[in-house]
């Protein structure tokens, strides 16, 4: 299956951290990374104040389920010193499953595509530049059309 994952860092060494979980996916066996995005600075959005992010998205060959394939990602996130201090705090490295394919899957661990991704300027401008054709199975629009129709906050309003 062809998935994307969302990578993103804002505290240490981002560029390393972005670097070290693409090699680390990589070593897992039954994912093969096959699409690397450009890094995006971009700004935090909610949780308390904090520095800039770096943000990338990767395409991978998954022969794993999703599910396998989110452990696989939280085992990289805890090596990488992910700790869990509340939503939207600072952290080394944040992956997350985009798209899985074709598949949509709603549990309370996983839910796919991620439910918040065609609101995202920093997931959709990575993701559109290794993967506009992808198909969103929900709202059944183009990764570049989704990017087409987002709402970008500009100076001074509120995301
Ligand atoms: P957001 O989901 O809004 O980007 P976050 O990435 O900061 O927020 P986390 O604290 O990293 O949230 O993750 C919370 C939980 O989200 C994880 O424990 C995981 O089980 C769940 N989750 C649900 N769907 C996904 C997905 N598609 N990819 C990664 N994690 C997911
Ligand atoms: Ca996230
Ligand atoms: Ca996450």
């Amino acid at each position: 299956m062809r998935a994307h994952i969302a990578l993103g860092s804002n505290v240490g060494d981002r560029q390393g951290n972005i670097r070290s979980a693409i090699e680390k996916m990589q070593s897992v066996s039954g994912v093969r990374v096959t699409k690397i995005s450009l890094v995006y600075e971009t700004q935090p959005v909610g949780g308390p104040p904090q520095g800039m992010y770096l943000n990338a998205v990767v395409e991978v060959e998954c022969g794993l389920s999703a599910a396998e394939l989110l452990k696989q990602l939280q085992c990289i996130e805890n090596e990488l010193g992910r700790t869990r201090p509340g939503k939207d705090f600072p952290r080394t490295i944040d992956l997350d499953i985009l798209l899985f394919g074709d598949e949509v899957i709603d549990e309370p661990d996983l839910k796919v595509p991620h439910p918040r991704m065609h609101e995202r300027a920093f997931v959709l401008d990575p993701l559109a530049e290794i993967a506009p054709d992808a198909v969103h199975p929900v709202l059944g629009k183009t990764v570049a059309e989704l990017r087409q129709t987002l709402c970008r906050a500009g100076p001074g309003k509120s995301a």
